[in-house]
Order: structure tokens, then sequence, then C-alpha cells
């Protein structure tokens, strides 16, 4: 690859990494600088932001398209690579009907591109089309729609605020949402709010809690239960709430009554006064709002978990109203808006049921082609029938050779496609499996809308030409729609804007808003045309399910599906704050890999102890899916029994040892909890 030599402008946009939305610009020298906007009001950034020019600008950028040729990739120019792209998806839509082709979205992706992405699936004939939504927040979109009507937070960043306890499951906002955890949580802490924090691990977040709830990876139902109990048995709930807005409250307390609190504090490892005093600290706040995130929702019953803490805010009258709600973190600059607009195999744009005869109808009256009836496949559920009946896969954005759980088969899967395109900035670990390898545009030359965690829809804004050859994403999206399907007129648009109004006329949540509406600030969903604006605070008179009250459910405890052998211990996996995610865009920044550079295994002293293992070891980590070597850092930060890394890295590749039992409801797999036998390195 070449070195892109470019300028950049500064125009203000949104920062790329996490779905909090800080507004940035470039800031020279390669840096960039917060600037007030809608979420980070006075222009604050973390360290991700700062660093997010790095990647544009870096010289592993792909400039040129590259097609497969005798094994290897040549560069090639775009109406070759385009034709090989038509004759190899066409070819197998051909032999083995639309079904054969899974479609990759991302939540790299403006909601455009998204729009234009599941689109394009449609109007071919299926309903194969996912994001990395599936991979972090599935279950909870799953539980928080069928009890509340809508997967998303219920209250705003800034209304957490207003909370005098936050009560923090499963994630670790201090590092992962830290403009948010700084700017809206920490304030509403030193005014007093008591912070609880759930995790195995104590981080960042930690720091700031009142109570730390150190539970076992895998025992989130047992948690929340517990503290459900003592909610009841010391009459913190609110009878006027559960009486009007709740159903089903006889049930879940006789069922309640069962639960041994002393019993659940063991099952979970924690001690029964801690749970007592997370309770207590929940129940008692006037206004109490539950944060969650990956800890909570990547297990193989993560939408129970979810059901359990909905159940914490029914029962205490903890929605529909400043301060309170279940609020979801989401990773990514636009995994909101990546399912917002469809991208997702059962839902059309605005989570339209594809099952919805009037919602096919409404889309087919826009495409001119109405979507099959039949949901499509999940990513994980895609991958295991690679090569079976998916033969054919397009990948705009994402690396599911790293992402995806039990990754090493997930490389060999993508080996057994008949045709796989992949669309990124860099040759990823995925696109080493590709036919075709499209260089695409990054964040600083793109224009389109994102949606960040609170709904908030906002424009984001070039600051840079292309490097070579690179082309927008968008321009690649509409150039197949109009060269596979034989509807070449359903993609011809004037640009990004032309399909944004276009997804206002078929998602009804975004119905009303406009670029010029949006204009420097945000729009957000469900919108109010008529109003002019969005609603901030969900519920507050009805559930979105278009009902004043909401179900309460009996949930039951599920074990992880990886038994632990004697002397295993529980992998659990998560990030940390100076990468993101796949870490194909943060650790190619200098500055960020100076603050943190290779992974490391975080290993309980005892648990080290047991292995002969010291602080700085190579240490193997195996199971049945996989192995990798990883240096230990020897720390009480994890609880005993349980290891740490993250999953930024291709190298340890922390997913050659996650397992893909998925969740029934949501097919979300179980990152938080695999069985690994961990022992010193051969040549250490
Ligand atoms: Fe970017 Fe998130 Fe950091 Fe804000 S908090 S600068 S959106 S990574």
């Amino acid at each position: 690859s070449e070195t892109p030599d470019r300028s950049f402008e500064p125009n203000p946009t949104v920062c790329p990494f996490c779905g909090v939305g800080c507004t940035i610009e470039y800031a020279g020298r390669g840096g960039a600088t917060g600037v007030e906007g809608p979420v980070n009001a006075r222009g604050e950034i973390c360290p991700k932001g700062a660093a997010a020019f790095d990647v544009v600008d870096h010289e592993d950028r792909l400039t040129e398209p590259l097609v497969r040729h005798n094994g290897s990739f040549v560069t090639a120019p775009w109406e070759e690579a385009l034709d090989r792209v038509v004759d190899g998806i066409g070819g197998v839509i051909d032999e083995h009907g639309p079904e054969a082709v899974q479609f990759f979205a991302s939540s790299n992706c403006t909601n455009e591109e998204n729009y234009v992405l599941q689109k394009l699936a449609r109007v071919l004939g299926t309903n194969n089309v996912d994001n990395c939504a599936r991979l972090c927040h599935a279950s909870t979109v799953a539980a928080m729609s069928e009890r509340l009507g809508a997967g998303a937070m219920t209250n705003s960043l800034d209304d957490l605020r207003e909370a005098d306890c936050v009560f923090v499951n499963g994630a670790n906002p201090a590092e992962q949402h830290p403009v948010a955890f700084r700017s809206y949580v920490l304030p509403a802490v030193r005014d007093g709010a008591t912070l609880v924090h759930v995790d195995p691990r104590a981080n960042d977040t930690t720091e700031a809690a009142d109570v730390h709830v150190p539970l076992r990876p895998g025992t989130d139902i047992e948690v929340a239960n517990a503290v459900a109990a003592v909610l009841i048995e010391e009459d913190l709930v609110d009878e006027a709430f559960l009486a009007e807005r709740t159903t089903g409250f006889d049930r879940l307390r006789e069922r309640l009554a069962d639960v041994d609190v002393a019993a659940n504090a063991e099952a979970a490892g924690v001690e029964p006064g801690t749970l007592r005093e997370a309770a207590r600290a929940y129940g008692e706040a006037d206004r109490a709002a539950i944060v969650t995130g990956m800890g909570t929702s990547q297990h193989r019953c993560g939408t129970d978990n979810v059901h359990a803490l909905l159940n914490l805010a029914l029962l205490t009258g903890n929605v529909g109203r400043p301060g309170t709600g279940v609020n979801p973190l989401r990773g990514q600059n636009n995994v909101q808006g990546a399912s917002d607009v469809g991208g997702l195999p059962g839902v059309l744009p605005g989570y339209e049921p594809v099952t919805d005869p009037a919602a096919r109808e409404r889309v087919a009256e826009e495409w001119g082609v109405e979507p099959p009836a039949e949901p499509g496949l999940t990513e994980v559920e895609a991958t295991h029938r690679f090569g079976d009946d998916v033969r054919a896969a397009v990948v705009f954005g994402e690396n599911p050779a790293v992402t995806e759980p039990n990754a090493t088969a997930v490389r060999s899967a993508f080996d057994d496609l008949d045709f796989c395109v992949v669309v990124d900035l860099f040759e990823t670990a995925t696109a080493a499996h590709a036919d075709v390898v499209l260089p695409g545009s990054a964040w600083a030359e793109k224009a389109g809308t994102v949606t960040n965690t609170d709904r908030r829809v906002m424009r984001m804004r070039p600051n840079a030409d292309l490097p070579g050859n690179a082309r927008r994403d968008f321009e690649v999206l509409t150039a197949l729609g109009r060269r596979l399907t034989d509807r070449p007129e359903a993609f011809d648009y004037d640009g990004p804007e032309d399909a944004f109004d276009e997804l206002t006329r078929v998602a009804p949540i975004y119905e009303g808003m406009s670029y010029e509406g949006i204009g420097d600030g945000y729009q957000r969903w469900p919108f109010d045309a008529d109003e002019g604006s969005g609603t901030e605070v969900l519920h507050e008179e009805a559930f979105l399910t278009g009902e004043r009250a909401a179900p309460l459910a009996v949930v039951d405890p599920v074990p992880p599906a990886d038994e632990l052998d004697a002397g295993e211990l529980t992998l659990t996996t998560g990030r940390v704050l100076q990468h993101f995610n796949s870490g194909a865009l943060s650790r190619r920044s200098d500055r960020l890999t100076a603050m943190r550079g290779e992974d490391v295994l975080q290993v309980h002293p005892s648990d080290a102890d047991d292995r002969g293992v010291e602080d700085g070891d190579r240490v193997t980590v195996s199971n049945e899916r996989g192995t990798v070597e990883a240096t230990a850092e020897v720390t009480p930060a994890v609880r005993e029994g349980v290891v740490f890394c993250t999953f930024h890295y291709a190298e340890p590749l922390a997913n050659a040892l996650t397992g893909d039992e998925l969740d029934p409801a949501a097919k979300i797999p179980e990152f938080k909890h695999s069985a690994v036998a961990v022992e010193p390195a051969a040549d250490a």
C-alpha cells in the first residue's frame, strides 16, 4: 500500500469510536480535538477520540481494489473488481437463490449506507442481513422490545445526571463510554448519587463505586433475583406503579419468595450483605437508573439476564421518569443506527417486523419490490452454514474473523464460501479470506448520519478526500445495487441526503427528520414531526408496546454452556480505555498503542500461585476450541477463578477460545464465560 498524503479540513463531525457520539474535528498534526456538541457540551473527548485521525491517514490504508488471482491478491481497476463481485454474487444467486448470500452490515457505516445495504439484500430477495449488534446487545434489544416496546435507552445520557442511584450491571462506562461517565454519571455521584457496580472485575468504574458486586461470570440472574427478593422483603417496591403500570406481580412475588438471598449470593460468589446493600441503594433511591452493558448481554441467557434487570426497574417504578430507566450503552458510534435502519434479519427499517404484511407493503411502495416475509439468518447462524446453504458473503466494514466466537472455525468457514467480497479500510483478518477486497472510506471522509446510544441522529461531515482510488462506501453500495438487482433505478440517489429522506418515509421512528432539521445538533427518535422534537424519556404515560402496563417476568437461572473441569478457570473478555473492538482501527494508532501495547491476561494471585505463574510470565490459555499465548498480569482486580483479556487483538486471539452456543431468543453468543486451562508457556 502507499502512504496517503492528504490534508484535512476542520469540519465538526462525530467521533468514530464509541456510541456516546462526541463531536470532534481535526486539530492539525494528526490530532483531533473535541468541539462543543450535542453530547459533549463542553467539547470533552477521551484518548480514543483524540487519536481518531491516526487511522484515517494510516499507511496500511487500501487505495486500490484487490482481486484474488491464482491464490494471491493483485490490484485491479474498479470496473474489473465490480464485475468480479457481480459475477460472484450473481452466480451464487442464479445457482442457489438469494438466501445463499449473507450480508454483513456495519456499525462503522452511516445510517444511509446501512439503509442501502439492507435494501440491496432485500431487493435481491433475502433478509439475510445482520450487523455486529448481534454480538453485543441483541439480547438487550430482544428483552426490552418484548417488555417495553423498544430496545434502546429508555432515558438520555444527560438524564443520568438526575439519578439518585446508578446501578451499573456488566458495563464499564469509565473506560468504554468515558465522556458519558465523566459528564453525566460522575457529576450525579458527586452530588450524592450511589453508584452500584456489578462486574466480576474491578476496573475504573469500580473506583468510583459505593458498592461493588464482583459476581462470578454467568450469575447475573442470581444477583438480580436476590436484589428483587430484597426489594419485596424490605418493602422497597412502588405499590402504586405496580398496580397501574405492571402485570404479573403476584406470580413474580410468589416465585421470588422462594429465593434464598444467601444461597444466591453463594452461587454468585459474593457476600449476601453486598447484595442487600445493592438492593437498598437501588430501592431507596427516589430516581434509580440501570446502566447495562455486554457483561449482561453476552451470555447464552443474555435475554433472561435483561429480563431480570427489567424486573428491578418495574418493581420500583423506575421507568418513565427522569433519572430512571434501563439504559443499554451501545459500543460503536452507529451500532444503534445500523439496527434502526433495518440491518437486522427480522425487521425492516424502524424495527417493523418482516413478518408484518403492512410493513412489507410500505417499503414495497418505495422500493418497487416487496421483501421476503421469512426472517433471515443472524451473523453467527450464517457462519455455521457457510459452505452448506450459505455460499457467498458481502462484508461491509466488519471483521468477523476476529470478532465472532470460535474464531478459528469462523476463519475456516469463510474458506468454504464460493465467493466473498470485503469492503474495508485495511486488509483485515476477514479480508484475507475474500475473493475481492474493495477500498472503502474512513469516517472522516464520509457524509451522512449516525445514531448514538441515546437515540440521537447526528450528522457526519467529511474532513478529507479519499486516498488513492478508494471510494465512498455509499457509492460502492449504490453501484452494487444498480449492477446486481433488476431495479437499478431504486439505487439512483442524489447522495446520502436523498437516501436519508427515503429512510424517513419507510421507518416510522425517523418520520419527519431531515438533514436541515438535524443541522449542527440532533433529532432523536421516536421523532414527533408536529412537535419538531424527539422523546427524551420513554414510557411516561404508556409503554411503546402501546400498553399502559408492562409485564413482570419470572426468570430462572441458566448455567453457562461451558462447564468447568477440575483446575479450569473462567475466561471473560472485554474492552479497555485505549482500544476498540477488533482493534483494526485503534491498534493502528501509535498514540493509543503507546498507551497500551500488547494484550495481557489478568490472573488472580491465588490462581497464579497454583500454576506457578508470576507477573509478566508467558502463559498458554487453551480449551477444546483453541490455544493462545499471552503475558500474565497477576492482579486481584479479577476475582479468583476468573481470567480476563480483551478481544481487541488478532494475536492473541481471544475469540479462538470463546464458544458459539447462542441465546435462543437473541442468537447472541456467550462471550463472557469460557472454560479454559491456564499454564506456563512451554518456552517461558
Ligand atoms: Fe469518542 Fe466515545 Fe471517547 Fe467520545 S467517549 S471521544 S465518542 S470514544
